[in-house]
């Protein structure tokens, strides 16, 4: 029996030794891109859907299991999931995965941020004192943060190195060819106006060359109102939109509303992998919101 047991425990370490590298994604954007550098050298458990406001998550118990069993969590960073992230990382009890540990991995650290504030007044609702945190949206930001994941996923897990690195470099590949076709299919989205419901855009239409004219939100995080809405529709004399946008996460009412009143279409993006049928996985994501972008325009 003892040998047994014994067996049985020799055997659980191998196979936990095999499953290498346990990563711990906030966001199935992220998720995606540890996936495609590790293959099947890594275990990857994504905390949220496409379906689940990014910065609005419920710190569950299932959350501290996982966390628990991590080596290691990507996050996005610049403060997206201040509102609970820490209390997971905290309530864990694995120090390996603390901030500042080489364990804890912030996408935003390695990306140009847009939207620094000049000023910090919380007045103007949930400003993100380290900028835009929505950056996997410009896909050229998927690769400088793909390099750095896949040097810290070497550092951690050593002896998969060269698989990982592998990995990225097929990624890396794919991903140039894919954006070529992107930029050159988005092409007519130059110039184009556009309202968003929240500025989780902002990275997308910046490598797009297309113009944020407005948000519904009156304030970052603020749910619109009607006042507001009203504000806006007056601008559409002065500072028209063709188009407004929101991610599969956001209501889609004041997008409506918006359209009923103006002729604009309202246009959902996937916003991350999953948020539509289309979008399997990082590349699903991309060709799926220009098409959807394209068919705005027409
Ligand atoms: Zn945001």
């Amino acid at each position: 029996m003892k040998n047994f047991i014994l067996a049985c425990v020799l055997g659980l370490t191998a196979a936990l030794a095999h499953a290498d590298l346990k990563i711990f994604a906030t966001v199935p954007e992220w998720g995606a891109l540890a996936k495609e550098i590790g293959g099947d050298k890594v275990r990857v458990y994504t905390a949220t859907t496409a379906f689940q406001d990014p910065h609005r998550i419920e710190a569950k118990p299932s959350l501290l299991a996982q966390a628990r069993q991590s080596n290691l969590i990507v996050a996005a960073g610049a403060d997206l999931e201040i509102g609970w992230l820490p209390l997971v990382l905290r309530d864990s009890g694995n120090a390996a995965i603390q901030a500042g540990r080489p364990g804890y991995f912030e996408a935003a650290s390695f990306v140009n941020r847009l939207e620094i504030p000049a000023t910090l007044d919380r007045a103007n609702g949930d400003v993100h004192a380290a900028g835009n945190p929505h950056t996997h949206l410009d896909p050229r930001n998927v690769l400088k943060v793909g390099e750095a994941l896949t040097a810290r996923m070497a550092e951690l897990d050593a002896p998969n190195a060269a698989a990982y690195q592998a990995g990225y470099q097929a990624f890396f590949a794919k991903w140039q060819m894919a954006m070529t076709r992107w930029q050159k299919e988005a092409a007519p989205l130059k110039g184009v106006p556009v309202l968003v419901h929240h500025a989780n855009f902002v990275y997308l239409l910046n490598w797009l060359g297309m113009k944020e004219v407005g948000t519904l939100e009156p304030k970052p995080g603020v749910e619109p109102t009607s006042g507001h809405l009203t504000g806006l529709l007056a601008r559409q004399q002065t500072v028209p939109a063709k188009m407004v946008l929101r991610a599969a996460y956001q209501q889609e009412g004041p997008s409506q509303w918006i359209a009923g009143k103006t002729g604009i279409p309202a246009i959902m993006l996937p916003y991350t992998v999953g948020g539509t049928p289309e979008a399997k996985d990082l590349f699903g994501i991309f060709d799926d919101t220009v098409q959807r972008l394209l068919k705005g325009l027409r």
